[in-house]
Formats: structure tokens, C-alpha cells, sequence
């Protein structure tokens, strides 16, 4: 016997949006989210939130508190530091804190977080010069000569915030063309402090106390070349957090959940909303709206 209509898992704003969602059509949701407190990737939002309607915020976290101040307002049950342990999608539960949960559908939102390179010195030196967000990050390496991994937005991004307080920003691409956005790079390509070194692969990040170099690898020709820099800020796309679904449904290639326009995976009654299912545009609105076609897809089923 299920004890809830919907198991949503994961607490950023997908699944906030599923759980207030789930309220307003009359289901039976419960959220899990593993870490300690609600908002998935808008914790590592550190910039001034524009982009969404009716709502602008000093960061990510600020944002978020809106949204956990709508689940409190509306009594809604999430629970928090709820690390699921084992998960059944077929047979819809969920087993959290030894405790088996049993819903009438399921649905997955539990994002994406950023890649990492898994190159020597990549993990020793976080913290020590390695760094994944420049927003976060760029008045700690000011006046320093500092590089960039990555060809995306959020690469090119990175170096024009870091150019802005660095005298020396080296962007490192591991291919000849660049992913992102056309205006801001033409703003990296004609500032110059910037410096575009393409066709071109992180393979160590070396120094003593901090970090000191980095060795890349032309891609064409294989030559080795050391960079002396004093930051090294990675900046590579990001990934599914999917492990544990695998096998149980249908991912693409890098583990993304597949899913229909209604945000339906490939389990009867299994849903996915959010970064975890690659939506074309990567954010908080996108994620939203996920939450709202999943839930009300579920209200149809089940209420007819
Ligand atoms: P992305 O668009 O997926 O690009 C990832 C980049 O990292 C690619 O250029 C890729 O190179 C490179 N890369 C991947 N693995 C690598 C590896 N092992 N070694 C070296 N390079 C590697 O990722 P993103 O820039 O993080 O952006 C993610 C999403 O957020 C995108 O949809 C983006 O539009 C969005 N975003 C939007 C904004 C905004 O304000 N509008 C800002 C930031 C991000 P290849 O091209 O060679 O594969």
C-alpha cells in the first residue's frame, strides 16, 4: 500500500516546484534531499539573479529561500539530510534512514553538478588554487596571472569576470571551436588580458603549498607545455548525479535521464524533471516548469 502519491527526490528547484505542485493538484508528495538544506545548485549560484520572472535575488541561496519559505508557508513535508540508501523504481520506493517509503509514482530530480577533469593535482590543490566558480571565487586571485579550463559559457564567462581583476587570464580548450555564447566571445577574443589557447588538454596542475603550473598537451600535435599560473579554474560542462538509477532506466550516453515532453522516463510512473533529464536551457526556470508538467501529468494518472 503506497503511503504517498509521489516520491520526488532531490530538493532543488525542480523539486520544490514538483512538491508545491503536488499540493495544488491534491497529491500526497514527499521530498528527499539528501544534503542538509533545500536548493541543489542554487547554492553555488553566487551572482546577482536577473533571469527569473518576478523575482530578483543577491544569489542563489537568497533565491532559495524564497522557495523553502513557500514549502514552510504551505506546511509541505521535505525532509532533509535524507540520504537515500537504496531505490526501487519498478516497485516505486525508496529506502531513506532505513526506512522504506512506497509512493504511486516517483519523480527524479536530483540535478547535475559540475565535472570535474580527473587530472593529477585537480583534487590536492582545491582550495589551494584549484577553483570551479570564478563568481565565487575571482577577489581571492586578484592582481594574479590565473587560467581557465573549458570552451562553454561558463569558461568564457569565467575569464572575462577573472580578466576583470587579473592582469594575465589563459583560457584552455581542448577543442578548435568554442560552445559558447557568440557575444561573449568576441568580449574574451578582443580583451587583452585574455589569452585563447585551443586544441589544447589539462593533463596535471602541479606547485608546492598552491598551485604553480599547469601541463597541457596540444591535442594535433602532442606537445607538452607547462603554463606558470597561480589559479586554475575548471569550468567543464556538468554531469547527471544518476548513479544510483543506473540500470533501472533509460539514460543517454553521459547519464542523463531520458524522458518525453511531459517528463515522463522510461519506468511506468517514474518521472524526471530539472537538470538530471539535459533540458535545453540549464536553469532555475527551466527546472520549474519540470517540477509543474511531471506533477500534473502524475494528478492526471492517478486522479483521472
Ligand atoms: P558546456 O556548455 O557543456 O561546455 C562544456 C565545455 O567543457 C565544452 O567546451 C567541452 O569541450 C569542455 N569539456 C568537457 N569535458 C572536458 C574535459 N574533460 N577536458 C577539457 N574540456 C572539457 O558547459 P558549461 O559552459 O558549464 O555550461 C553548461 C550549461 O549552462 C550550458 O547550457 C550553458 O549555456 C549554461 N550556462 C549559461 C550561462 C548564462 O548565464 N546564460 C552561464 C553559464 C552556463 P568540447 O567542446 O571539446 O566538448
Amino acid at each position: 500500500m503506497a503511503n504517498h502519491d509521489v516520491i520526488i527526490i532531490g530538493g532543488g528547484p525542480a523539486g520544490m516546484s514538483a512538491l508545491i505542485w503536488c499540493y495544488s493538484l491534491g497529491l500526497r508528495g514527499v521530498l528527499l534531499e539528501q544534503s542538509p538544506e533545500l536548493g541543489g545548485q542554487m547554492l553555488q549560484m553566487y551572482h546577482r539573479v536577473l533571469d527569473y520572472p518576478g523575482l530578483i535575488a543577491e544569489s542563489g541561496r537568497e533565491m532559495r529561500d524564497h522557495f523553502a519559505a513557500h514549502l514552510d508557508e504551505l506546511r509541505l513535508d521535505y525532509r532533509t539530510g535524507c540520504k537515500i540508501e537504496e531505490v526501487n523504481l519498478r516497485e516505486r520506493r525508496a529506502r531513506c534512514d532505513g526506512q522504506w517509503l512506497q509512493a504511486r509514482s516517483i519523480i527524479i530530480a536530483t540535478g547535475a553538478r559540475k565535472r570535474r577533469l580527473g587530472i593529477p593535482g585537480e583534487d590536492a590543490f582545491e582550495i589551494r588554487g584549484v577553483s570551479f566558480s570564478a563568481t565565487r571565487d575571482h577577489s581571492l586571485y586578484a592582481g594574479k596571472k590565473v587560467s581557465v579550463i573549458g570552451g562553454g559559457d561558463s569558461a568564457v564567462r569565467n575569464s572575462l569576470i577573472l580578466a576583470s581583476v587579473c592582469p594575465h587570464v589563459t583560457l584552455i580548450h581542448r577543442s578548435e571551436r568554442f560552445r559558447a555564447r557568440e557575444d561573449w566571445l568576441k568580449q574574451a577574443l578582443e580583451n587583452p588580458r585574455i589569452t585563447i589557447i585551443n586544441n589544447s588538454e589539462a593533463k596535471a596542475i602541479e606547485g608546492g603549498d598552491h598551485v604553480e603550473r599547469l601541463i597541457t598537451e596540444d591535442t594535433r600535435t602532442g606537445e607538452i607545455k607547462t603554463i606558470e599560473t597561480e589559479g586554475v579554474f575548471i569550468r567543464v560542462g556538468v554531469e547527471p548525479n544518476t548513479e544510483m538509477f543506473r540500470g533501472q532506466i533509460e539514460m543517454d550516453d553521459a547519464g542523463f535521464i531520458k524522458t518525453d515532453q511531459r517528463q515522463r522516463a522510461s519506468v511506468e510512473m517514474v518521472y524526471a524533471a530539472g537538470d538530471v533529464c539535459r533540458p535545453a536551457c540549464l536553469s532555475v526556470a527551466t527546472a520549474v516548469g519540470h517540477g509543474a508538467i511531471a506533477a500534473k501529468d502524475i494528478a492526471m494518472k492517478i486522479q483521472g
